[in-house]
């Protein structure tokens, strides 16, 4: 029997899945050192991964009866993918299944961000009974996303996601995207009706100056920030900017300046620079509002990411 070793979790739904297919899956957490000697005394041909564990040239090198590596999520930058497919193994990911919650996250930020909930939660504990009136002065004044610009920047899978529920929501939809020009953007309602949208991309520099509230979904940019100082310079002051997609794409320097001087009103983070160890300046930032890398994190989409990378597995062994 074809054994895996599902090394930071998989569903259950995944696991029922692959053991009605004769797999055998293996959830016990093995440590980064210990791990190519486990794969290799266990015949584990599958490893599955999320973000934490790292498989890179060394395990590779070391395990040569390996057949898949598997990332449950999108992005793999822990796993040395060209090296793999080089050495005759398989690489498969789950590029879609966390786009729905990644999305509505950047919608609990955005929510939350307008009416200072991030804040309130924090104080309210701690000053609600004394100083009640004080806080009501302090979180009123908030916005309504309603009728409001949403400038999206990076118009893959989770910015269509976004976009969805922006025009849900009454909201203008901009986009920009590297590649992509126009995108249909269809919105599926409860009685089986539904309505498409085509959102025609924009420059950059032109969401930056139009949109009330800023979300990126792209890929991790290598060696630069895609927005420093200069891009927050063109936005809105008093706009929003919210990062889900990677950390280092804002320049966090940068956006506490901006924060500090009003320029931006209001940040929400689910990526950091360092993760896990993030900048305490930021982490102590009072117009932040922040989760630790939780986008993908839903019950749903872990299912759902169990249930693809099954789907994977298993036909890669029909073939
Ligand atoms: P995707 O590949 O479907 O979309 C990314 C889009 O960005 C593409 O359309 C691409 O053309 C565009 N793009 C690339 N470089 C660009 C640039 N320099 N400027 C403008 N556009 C550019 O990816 P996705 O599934 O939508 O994921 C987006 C991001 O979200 C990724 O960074 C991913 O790692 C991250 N993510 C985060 C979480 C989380 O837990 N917070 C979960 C899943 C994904």
């Amino acid at each position: 029997m074809i054994k895996i070793l599902a090394n930071d979790g998989i569903s259950n739904s995944g696991i029922e899945k692959l053991e009605k297919n004769g797999f055998i899956v293996n959830t016990n957490k093995i440590s980064q050192e210990n791990l190519a000697e486990e794969i290799n005394s266990e015949n584990y041909e599958v490893i599955l991964v999320r973000s934490a564990t790292q498989i890179r040239k060394d395990i590779i090198d070391k395990c040569p009866n390996l057949k898949i590596i598997g990332r449950g999520g999108v992005g793999m930058d822990n796993i040395d993918v060209k090296y793999a497919q080089e050495n005759n193994i398989h690489v498969i990911n789950t590029p879609a299944a966390s786009s729905s919650s990644v999305a509505e996250l950047v919608f609990a930020h955005l929510f939350g961000m307008v009416r200072y909930l991030y804040e309130s939660n924090r104080q309210m504990p701690m000053e609600g009974d004394t100083s009640f009136k004080k806080l009501k002065k302090s979180y009123s004044g908030g916005r309504e996303l309603n009728g409001k610009s949403l400038g999206i920047i990076g118009f893959g899978r989770i910015g269509q996601e976004v976009a969805k529920i922006g025009i849900g929501l009454g909201m203008k939809i901009l986009a920009h995207d590297k590649f992509i020009k126009e995108e249909n953007i269809t919105l599926r309602f409860f009685n089986g009706e539904k309505k498409t949208f085509t959102i025609e991309t924009s420059k950059l520099n032109d969401v930056l100056k139009n949109s009330d509230f800023i979300t990126l979904h792209i890929p991790k940019i290598d060696n630069k920030a895609l927005i420093g100082a200069e891009e927050i310079g063109l936005m809105k002051t008093g706009a929003g900017v919210i990062n889900t997609s990677r950390g280092g794409n804002i320049d966090e320097t940068a956006l506490m300046f901006a924060l500090d001087k009003k320029k931006l009103a209001y940040a929400g983070l689910d990526v950091f620079d360092n993760e896990p160890t993030p900048s305490i300046h930021l982490l102590m930032h009072n117009a932040i509002s922040m989760t630790p890398h939780i986008g993908a994190a839903t019950l749903e989409a872990q299912d759902r990411i169990g249930i693809e990378l099954a789907d994977q597995i298993i036909l890669f062994y029909k073939k």
